[in-house]
């Protein structure tokens, strides 16, 4: 790998600068858990769509600009920088559209990814159920086939923002006889079908971050399956792999945070230098950041090559996941009582962002498979350790 830009990177890279400087929402949007925010992060993905900046690394057929993974990196560097609003079609961008490149017909991809890329169809995630968390293969909704048509019955939970999300991919039984990792199908499906009914889960913050979401005979065309029946497992892997490795979390956003926290540290430096431990803290931080980029440079490298992505995606998930939580207990270190001020507190100005960063950051070693499962999984495929 050479850790060096070409001319035309450098080029792109002042583009999506000046972009986003006469783009970006004059005001922070608001959170994307509530009906409004959610609405305006949409019309945000429609902006970004015009511009031509929603899915970089797509065929342009698709709404993309073909571009490779470097430039994506380089886009995400800059977005992030500039302290864009999150992403609110995430799940479908990052992870299913992938696994639609490599897994869906033709037909699907050209019915999926345009709506996917303007925001006009979001998608949520619908894999876990109350008996199926980290062994998902132990999932019981079921999808029988009946013609044309599967019907759909039993329960999701913990969807992420399923209660504005238009459609769903999700994972169900379509063989109970089938040896348990072999029975399932992943089926894509909009969430206003006869049958549905979508229960929110509030957080503690008391917005609705996910949902539950019941199926009573839910009719699904057998089209929208992606892959062959049967070989659903195996193409959820594919999509927990861009999950947990690449795709979901760039770097761009953690090197955002660790510059954030530098600042932070600097101007309240009298009193965090009362600590010895936060100012290493903060330089361990900042280098961890560092270094979780050029490993991202480095994976990236590695697939431009024909590579693929292997064992590092648990790796990389328990580092970033890891990361995070550790840049925002130091910023609450540092801030003290102040730290417990909500965003919209007139004291909060500046570090209001730190308390909601540091909630969502305790998600992180949980959502995308748990660290302990991503540890199980190195310690079997990657060290080849005996099962516990
Ligand atoms: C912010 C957030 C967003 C999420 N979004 C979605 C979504 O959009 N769609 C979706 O389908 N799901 C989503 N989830 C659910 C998530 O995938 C599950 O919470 C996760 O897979 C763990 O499952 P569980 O909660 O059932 O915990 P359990 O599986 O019950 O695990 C409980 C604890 O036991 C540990 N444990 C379990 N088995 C083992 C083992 N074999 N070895 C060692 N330790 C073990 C786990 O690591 C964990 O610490 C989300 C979760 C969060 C927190």
């Amino acid at each position: 790998m050479r850790l060096e830009y070409t001319q035309s990177q450098r080029v792109f890279r002042k583009e999506v600068r000046a972009w986003l400087a006469d783009n970006l929402p004059a005001k922070p949007l608001q959170s994307l858990d509530t009906a409004e925010g959610f609405e305006q992060h949409r019309e945000w993905e429609k902006t970004l769509f015009d511009g031509g900046w929603s899915a970089v690394t797509w065929p342009k057929e698709y709404g993309g600009r073909g571009l490779g993974l470097i430039d994506w990196l380089i886009f995400e560097e800059e977005y992030w920088g500039a302290g864009a609003p999150m992403r609110v079609n995430q799940n479908g961008i990052f992870l299913l559209a992938p696994t639609l490149m490599e897994y869906g017909t033709d037909e699907q991809k050209a019915r999926f990814l345009p709506r996917m890329a303007s925001g006009e169809d979001i998608w949520a995630q619908g894999w876990s159920e109350p008996g199926a968390g980290s062994d998902m293969a132990a999932l019981r909704c079921k999808a029988e086939r009946d013609g044309d048509d599967y019907i759909i019955n039993g329960q999701k939970t913990w969807s992420t923002r399923a209660v504005y999300a238009d459609w769903l991919f999700g994972l169900f039984r379509t063989d109970p006889s089938a040896p348990r990792h072999q029975g399932m199908s992943f089926v894509l499906l909009p969430l206003d079908l006869p049958g549905i009914s979508i229960r929110p889960i509030r957080q503690l913050n008391g917005q609705p971050g996910f949902a539950e979401i019941f199926f009573d005979n839910v009719r699904v065309p057998a089209g929208n399956r992606l892959g062959d029946e049967g070989a659903g497992w195996r193409i959820a892997m594919a999509t927990a792999g861009f999950e947990r490795g690449l795709m979901l979390r760039s770097p761009g956003r953690f090197q955002q945070t660790a510059k954030a926290l530098v600042n932070l540290y600097k101007a309240n430096q009298e009193r965090a230098d009362r600590d010895p431990g936060i100012r290493d803290a903060v330089i361990r931080g900042y280098v961890a950041a560092e270094a979780y980029a050029l490993s991202t440079y480095r994976t990236a490298s590695k697939l431009v090559k024909g590579g693929r992505i292997g064992a590092e995606a648990s790796t990389n998930k328990i580092f970033w996941s890891e990361l995070d939580l550790k840049l925002h207990e130091t910023a609450m270190q540092i801030l003290g009582a102040r730290g417990e001020l909500l965003p919209h507190a007139p004291e909060a100005a500046g570090i209001g962002q730190w308390l909601d960063g540091f909630l969502f950051a305790q998600a992180g070693p949980i959502y995308a498979g748990t660290n302990e499962i991503q540890r199980n999984i190195i310690a079997e495929r990657v060290l080849d350790l005996p099962r516990s």
